[in-house]
């Protein structure tokens, strides 16, 4: 082993309570796994549904956080393509079967045995993390650690959820969050129109979205000035079903893109009929992360960061919750002496 013994991480020990900033031991990377000391952790809305109970299969205790920019410190037996010193990014997507149906027929997103960062497997809210190498991705030299975090999960989610709208042109976003923001830079730079909706009389989320391209910005209970032919969902509320199936043209799509939502309300047929479709979006493939990787530096796709220090987690997770924050909170370990003395970076 190299480096420190221990290290600090915040612990979710049951949902509904606060995390816990903690000394624990430094995990050890096994077989084609790798030990990544971690530079940068976003916080997404998935990590919010783990704390407070909507998710319930989380491992617990356990270390969340799945949008970790990293070093490789050390290598366990078999990895093949990962050095000490890489830069590489975790997403959620931790392991899969590589055997089953799904796995098989490129939808290893589905995979019923898969595994997830940080909810099934310790995550990025911590100085250290192992991770298994053939889920890691390279990151592009163009972002600093923070401003890459959140394109591992705001990014390629919000761009499976892109993928999922197929070649709309006019693209309505319910949400105005980090997913958001990055669909939206993505949207742009593919010649698409944005129509963002945020709640209601959320003036710094409409400037926000103005900021980044929306010709229209509107509370999610009003209807843009023409029909959609898409209309991506991020925001947890199943009432913007059947407002954004109202808002899209015969034969257009409604993507849910979030992994957990408030019931969807009864609503009539007719909202439904000719020919428009709901879908949703579950987890990532590794090819959606080696596509959005590829693609987000093109763009240049900016993220627009809070940085916090690991043990404001909790504050983090609250400001997400109480739709405080403006882009995407990232969390930084806290400076130890200990961990200063390993990989430079
Ligand atoms: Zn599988
Ligand atoms: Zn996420």
């Amino acid at each position: 082993m190299t480096g420190p013994a221990h290290m600090h991480a915040m612990v979710l020990d049951a949902p509904h309570h606060d995390l816990r900033y903690r000394t624990i031991a430094r995990p050890e990377p096994g077989p084609g796994q790798v030990l990544v000391r971690v530079s940068a952790c976003a916080v997404c809305r998935t990590d919010l549904h783990v704390v407070d109970g909507d998710l319930t299969e989380p491992a617990l205790p356990i270390v969340p956080g799945h949008e970790i920019v990293g070093h490789v410190v050390e290598a366990g037996e078999e990895v093949e393509r990962l050095f000490p010193g890489d830069r590489v990014g975790i997403p959620w997507l931790g392991w899969t079967c590589g055997h089953c149906a799904y796995c098989l027929s490129g939808q290893e997103n589905l995979c019923p045995d898969a595994r997830f960062t940080g909810y099934q497997i310790d995550g990025g809210y911590a100085e250290y993390t192992v991770a298994d190498a053939r889920y890691c991705f390279p990151i592009h030299g163009h972002y600093t650690d923070a401003g890459a975090a959140p394109l591992l999960c705001a990014g390629l989610i919000g761009y499976r959820s892109l993928v999922m709208a197929g070649d709309a042109e006019r693209l309505g976003v319910y949400g105005f969050g980090a997913a958001a923001h990055i669909v939206a830079q993505v949207a742009r730079f593919q010649g698409r129109r944005l129509f963002a909706f945020t709640r209601k009389g959320d003036s710094a989320a409409q400037a926000f979205a103005m900021r980044l391209g929306a010709e229209w910005v509107g509370g999610s209970d009003q209807m843009p000035p023409e029909q959609l032919d898409a209309a991506i969902i991020f925001a947890p509320v199943g009432s913007l079903v059947p407002a954004a199936l109202r808002a899209i043209r015969p034969g257009g799509t409604v993507v849910c893109g979030g992994i957990h939502m408030s019931d969807i309300p009864a609503f009539p047929y007719d909202d439904l009929w000719r020919e428009k479709k709901i879908i949703s979006v579950a987890n990532l493939t590794r090819r959606d992360g080696e596509e959005f990787l590829e693609l987000a530096p093109k763009v240049p796709v900016k993220t627009e960061i809070e940085t916090f220090s690991m043990d404001q987690a909790n504050e983090a997770l609250r400001r997400l919750r109480d739709g405080e924050l403006t882009g995407a909170a990232v969390l930084m370990p806290n400076p130890s002496p200990e961990a200063a003395a390993g990989t430079s970076c």
